[in-house]
């Protein structure tokens, strides 16, 4: 798939057809593919990527190291998110881009990922996780600033392990 996924996207916007379409059609056959295993890892040994665009305007978190310090002040869904993944066990990053992402990897002992973000960050991540039967969530607005992703379908992969 990983091999595939450069030319039919060459191909696509050659036919001039919907740029989105390979990454869609990509984020969901990996999500089918890895369903099954991905529900057997135990929620401490998934990660949970966030992007840092979902904040809300007036967000009073800071940047960390290991991303935005989220303080679960209720004014986006990040927290809402973040309170229910917490007390599960995920390890939740709500992370500014792919550098992150690369560097919070390399510092975790993990073998399941969540992804949240646009088609083609998405679809990159999942590619990049592939060893660690990624699942991901689209948002459901973009543009980097105030985007907005649907908490229920979050949530579905968060409980589709109990
Ligand atoms: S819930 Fe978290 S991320 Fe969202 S605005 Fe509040 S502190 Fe910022």
């Amino acid at each position: 798939m990983d091999l595939l996924y450069s030319p039919f996207k060459k191909i696509a916007r050659f036919l001039k057809l919907d740029d989105y379409l390979i990454d869609d059609i990509s984020i969901k056959v990996r999500d089918e593919l890895n369903k099954g295993k991905f529900r057997q890892v135990p929620a401490e040994k998934t990660l949970i990527f966030l992007p840092h665009c979902l904040r809300h305007r007036d967000c009073p978190a800071t940047l960390q190291k290991e991303g935005l310090n989220c303080t679960e002040c209720g004014l986006c869904s990040i927290g809402v998110i973040k309170k229910k993944a917490d007390p599960l066990g995920y390890k939740l990053y709500i992370v500014p881009g792919s550098s992150f992402v690369k560097k919070i990897v390399m510092e975790n002992k993990f073998k399941a990922v969540i992804g949240v973000a646009c088609h083609e960050d998405l679809s990159q991540m999942m590619m990049m996780l592939s060893d660690f039967c990624p699942q991901g969530v689209l948002l459901e607005k973009t543009g980097c600033f105030e985007t907005k992703v649907n908490v229920k379908k979050v949530f579905e992969k968060i409980d589709s392990k109990y």
